[in-house]
């Protein structure tokens, strides 16, 4: 077999898959039309609702050829029905993402936002409804990969039920990793691709919702073409493919990844998640390094590092010396503060994390940084 060099990769996906994922690329030519390839294809949508629980009398998936944002933007365009509107969760950089698909399609919405390390205020979530008799669905962001923040997905779908609308989570950073099941997280709607959880390559992505409400968007006003929910949904019902032509190797990939989920098993993955994310904290601590979201509030697998108040700190340097090394570390995506990330996604396990804190502290050596490092009095907790 060819030895394909091993990188160790700490941004938020794609994330380190396993040489059997890679390998399971390549396979003989097929023209996805086949038999074969529908087959594989039904195979992997009902792995993927096995993943969140989800009930297939009840709950159907969809795939797509794209990165997951464009499950953010099927989801919106094709779920509205005409004079409704859109309530959005917004507490990070993916709900502002879902904001800016609202305003590019010109869907009436609320952006309901709140502080980037706070959990949104239920109160003010439960009172937008109580006033808007008009929202017909509620979006929120599970982990919001930008900060590491944990949104309270099961309380929030509680309330977007209780005003009778449909409730749309982005499981993106989530899903295949940190437990969901759909009926008792109140879910709808919720979505990831294939370079996250499920440790595979990019390319390909998903949407795991009510069948009944995907049928009654039917008539629903068409906003796009290639992206909207019912016409790929329907075009699966009635031959068992995607509507133009699939990501090939990608989905072979994705049901290599699948396989390994399931033997992996839930409760294990999650726990080396778990761990990979504790060697992070660990090896941060050990070097003096501040989160940005009180580690009670983080999901347990991105965390946000504030640049310490070094004047050797250079993140560019750090990541160069890291990432020629073999590990790839990623900078923040918030606007009033200097962060960078460290993601516990992929398949890599505490000894990975171990080896790369050696590294990182080389690196800071290497440029004269101090060790632990340090904050001036306005960025300490
Ligand atoms: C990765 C991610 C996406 C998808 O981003 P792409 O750039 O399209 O790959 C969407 N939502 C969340 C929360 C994510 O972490």
């Amino acid at each position: 077999m060819i030895n394909i060099k091993r990188n160790i990769l700490l941004n938020p996906g794609p994330a380190t898959t396993t040489d059997s994922v890679k390998f399971a690329q390549l396979i003989p030519d097929i023209c996805p039309r086949e038999k074969e390839f529908v087959d594989l294809m039904k195979e992997l949508r009902l792995g993927l609702l096995k993943i969140v629980h989800a009930d297939h009398k009840k709950y159907t998936s969809v795939l797509f050829c794209g990165s997951g944002t464009l499950n953010i933007d099927v989801c919106l365009n094709s779920l509205l029905p005409e004079n409704k509107k859109v309530l959005v969760i917004n507490n990070g950089a993916y709900s502002s993402r879902a904001v800016e698909i609202c305003e590019y399609y010109g869907l009436p919405h609320i952006n309901l936002q709140f502080p980037l390390n706070e959990i949104p205020d239920l109160k003010l979530v439960e009172d937008t409804l109580k006033n808007n008799p008009d929202i017909e669905l509620v979006y929120t962001t599970h982990n919001e990969t930008g900060t590491g923040i944990l949104n309270p997905i099961r309380e929030i779908g509680a309330l977007a039920h209780q005003y009778r609308c449909t409730f749309i989570v982005d499981t993106t950073s989530t899903l295949a990793m940190r437990p969901i099941d759909v009926e008792k997280d109140n879910i709808d709607f919720c979505m990831a691709s294939a370079q996250k959880g499920i440790q595979a390559m990019a390319g390909l992505s998903f949407i795991i919702g009510k069948e009944e409400i995907i049928k009654q968007s039917r008539n629903y006003p068409k906003r796009s073409y290639y992206c909207n929910l019912y016409l790929q949904y329907d075009y699966f019902e009635k031959t068992g493919q995607m509507h133009f032509t699939p990501p090939v190797q990608t989905v072979y990939a994705a049901i290599q990844g699948l396989k390994e989920y399931f033997k992996e098993g839930e409760v294990a993955k999650w726990q080396r998640h778990t761990r990979v994310f504790n060697a992070i904290h660990k090896g941060l601590e050990e070097l003096g390094f501040k989160d940005y979201i009180k580690r009670e509030l983080q999901t347990g697998l991105v965390v946000s590092v504030l640049y310490p108040d070094d004047k050797n700190w250079n993140f560019e340097k750090i990541h160069d010396y890291c990432y020629e090394r073999g590990y790839t570390i990623y900078p923040g995506k918030i606007s009033s503060t200097n962060t960078f990330r460290l993601c516990a996604l992929g398949a890599i396990d505490e000894d990975d994390i171990k080896n790369f804190f050696i590294v990182l502290k080389e690196a800071l050596n290497t440029y004269n940084i101090t060790i632990p490092v340090c904050y001036n009095k306005e960025n300490s907790k």
